[in-house]
């Protein structure tokens, strides 16, 4: 029975490693498959349906933007994985804590840094006596 304390952490970060492959797979395929979509000779004659074609490439070329980008995060994340970087912000250096981990496997900062400044000006509204006001009423 392995009794290090690292042991739990690694056998976490392996769950979180396999998520992490399994999207990363996933993603790829689905890319693959907007690709060759995108490749497909168009022979239309027919206006309206060149127009609708064309709305689509836009479609998938937004589409493949995003999931290029969230390929990339996710590849970093494997990255610092394996170079036991993982875990910890980037920003801050503090631990990013399990729960957020689970969350969003790709992540790099912790919830201060990444969505801190979002959360703290909705407190912030919150405190506003006007705000407060119309709570109460
Ligand atoms: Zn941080």
């Amino acid at each position: 029975m392995p009794t290090a304390k690292s042991s739990k952490q690694s056998k976490q970060t392996k769950v979180l490693e396999h998520q992490l492959r399994s999207r990363l797979a996933q993603l790829k395929n689905h890319l693959d498959l907007l690709r060759k979509e995108m490749i497909v000779e168009d022979e239309v004659d027919d206006e309206a349906m060149q127009a609708s074609r064309n709305g689509n490439r836009e479609l998938a070329i937004i589409t493949m933007d995003r999931e290029v980008r969230h390929i990339s995060e996710i590849e970093q994340a494997l990255k610092r994985i394996a170079q036991n970087e993982y875990g910890v912000c980037v920003t801050c250096e503090s631990p990013i804590p399990n729960n957020r981990l689970q969350a969003i496997p790709w992540t790099r900062q912790c919830v201060d840094c990444a969505g801190g400044g979002i959360n703290k000006s909705r407190q912030n509204m919150l405190g506003q006596p006007a705000f407060r006001s119309a709570l109460a009423s």
